[in-house]
């Protein structure tokens, strides 16, 4: 029995056998042609060009209507790329200029693409090599023919094992058959991760050396929850991982039911429950799983996903449709948090220590008119419902200031124009910088809110990259300080009569719900799926409870010591809830 460590991107476990997919790339051949073919040859370039674009412009469609909008956004993205002449002109170029095959040309021009951004040494770079190959292997397919993938073989239910997956092949799964995947590569915000989310596929990436190990037909079990993988499990392992799939679906029904119960505690305090998206369509999800709201609306990737800056007016869309959706419930939209892991060469270009560099608030202050565009896209949208905006990363009161100016000067612009919106729209922060927690009471006097953003709380503060899986032991919301920050926070807040919400990692991890209504906190946001089992501890637990535990919280010296407690004060109040999630 072998116990592989990933990362966990598609939640969920199952157990069953290998199928290894390791499709070689296509090697081409470097072939010159004669001058008087180049015409032919860029003729069958715009060809295959022409023929890969309606078949992704159908893939998006079908995967739209199959798997919904957040799916397909990634074939938009494709498309976006080969409509792109800054991708497609050095194919042209190499044909006509250095008279090379269509085939090498683009074969080069996509390795030379695929290059540059693995030298950008980025994780949101890194996930995009994967796209370049699969629109290296689709041109190819109209140029020389079909490569026909191991795939295509696969005639029972398996777990991919792969080197990588790219999305047009996790896309194409055969839902009856693949019930997992593996893979060498990747990470939690890769295509082919946001894809296994929306097939439902539990997935683990980043399992490095399993491909060497594994052969087709082994047993193996696949964690989607925790990011483990195990090779050849013995009998005992599979009969504990087959009740808790059981116990897992019995929870799942069962927290089903909660999602039109209030969140109260038992001694009827109302705690909010929001969920965090990305796109607009897990407005849906998060209120199916009986989220009242929404605290964090993770605008950056919509730039993150295409190519171009989207327009005013096609921001403007988004916000409205999530407006529409949420139907009077409130939607904080927090401005474009580019750079650090969140990066594109559009909108950030290589540093050397990204997370302190121009991220965030600091990238949009130096880029007005982009920042411009989208404030106006959002103050647009507050004429239609509860919106509020909120800027990231704040570390001074100057960068509040100018911000607020440049919202002010907005609304003035659109105010002349003649455009509907809410003057009086909230305009909160995100306190996720060391400075601003400590100084909170600063910033309360000139914020009408504030969302306590604990996973980049933790990075600046415990001096751990949240991304690095070598310090990730030591990147803990347990910490003492993180614990004295949050406290701190929430009395500067309550002194000056402003709003706090939370919306980190930790609002959604069951594990903190005690301790953090015990500090004050009545408002929480997390990712959708994790709603339900946070309103279970909230609907189990009073005030007063709360508090005791805040209180014996901050006698603790240790991050160990705190997460000890925390566990075992969850594990009496939910222990069914608690044991599905801590299988070790
Ligand atoms: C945070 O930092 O806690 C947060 C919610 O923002 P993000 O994870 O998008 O950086
Ligand atoms: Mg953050």
């Amino acid at each position: 029995m072998d116990v592989f460590k990933g990362i966990p991107v598609a939640p969920g476990v199952v157990v069953g056998t290998v199928f290894i997919l390791d499709d070689e790339r296509v090697r081409i051949p470097r072939r010159k042609i004669r001058k008087e073919d180049v015409e032919r040859e860029l003729e069958r370039f715009e060809e295959s060009l022409k023929d890969s674009i309606d078949e992704l412009a159908a893939l998006r469609a079908r995967t739209e209507e199959e798997l919904g909008g957040e799916a397909a956004t990634i074939f938009a993205f494709h498309l976006g790329m080969l409509s792109d002449r800054t991708v497609t002109d050095p194919i042209r170029e190499r044909i006509r200029t250095d008279r090379f095959t269509a085939e090498f040309s683009v074969s080069a021009a996509f390795e030379n693409l695929a290059d540059r951004f693995a030298r950008m040494g980025d994780s949101t770079f890194q996930t995009k090599i994967n796209d370049v190959w699969d629109l290296d292997r689709r041109l190819l397919r109209h140029l020389i023919g079909e490569h026909r993938s191991r795939l295509d073989y696969l005639d029972h239910q398996a777990i991919i094992v792969a080197p990588d997956l790219t999305p047009s092949q996790t896309a194409s799964f055969d839902r009856s058959r693949v019930i997992g995947f593996v893979t060498d590569a990747g990470g939690k915000t890769s295509h082919t991760a946001i894809l296994a989310r929306a097939l439902d596929i539990p997935a683990v990436v980043g399992v490095e050396k399993l491909i060497q190990k594994a052969s087709d037909g082994q047993k193996i079990i696949v964690d989607g929850d925790r990011g483990v993988v195990i090779l050849k499990p013995d009998e005992e392992t599979i009969e504990e991982y087959t009740r808790r799939i059981e116990d897992l679906a019995k929870l799942r029904l069962s927290l089903g039911e909660l999602a039109d119960k209030p969140s109260i505690t038992t001694d009827g305090v109302e705690i909010e429950l929001h969920g965090n998206i990305e796109f607009p369509l897990e407005v849906e999800t998060v209120l199916t799983h009986g989220g009242s709201g929404i605290g964090l609306f993770r605008t950056e990737f919509l730039f993150l996903n295409s190519v171009v800056e989207p327009t005013e007016e096609e921001q403007f869309e988004v916000y409205r449709e999530c407006v529409e959706l949420l139907k009077g419930k409130p939607l904080v939209v927090r401005t474009m948090d580019l750079g650090s892991d969140k990066a594109h060469d559009r909108w950030a270009f290589p540093e050397r220590n990204p997370a302190l560099g121009c991220r965030s608030i600091r990238y949009c202050l130096q880029h007005l008119p982009t920042f411009r565009r989208q404030l106006r896209a959002i103050v647009r949208a507050s004429a239609l419902g509860p919106v509020k905006v909120m800027f990231p990363l704040i570390t001074t009161i100057h960068e509040l200031r100018q911000a607020r100016l440049l919202l002010r000067d907005v609304m003035d612009d659109l105010a002349e124009e003649g455009v509907d919106f809410d003057r009086k729209m909230p305009v909160g922060i995100m306190i996720e910088a060391p400075s601003a927690a400590i100084v909170a009471s600063i910033f309360a006097r000139e914020s009408d809110f504030f969302s306590i953003g604990t996973n980049d709380l933790v990075q600046y503060t415990l001096a751990v990259d949240r991304t690095n899986e070598r310090v990730a032991p030591l990147y803990t919301a347990a910490h003492p300080a993180i614990h004295r920050l949050i406290k701190d926070v929430v009395r500067a807040a309550r002194r000056h009569k402003v709003p706090t919400s939370i919306c980190g990692e930790a609002a959604g991890d069951i594990e903190y719900t005690v301790l953090l209504i015990g500090l004050g906190l009545r408002s929480l946001s997390m990712t959708p799926s994790l709603i339900p089992h946070v309103k279970r501890i909230v609907r189990s637990v009073d005030i007063g409870q709360c508090e005791r535990v805040a209180r014996k919280v901050g006698s603790f010296d240790s991050e160990r010591q705190v997460s000890a407690y925390l566990r075992d004060v969850t594990r009496t109040i939910i222990p069914e809830a608690f044991d599905g999630r801590s299988v070790e």
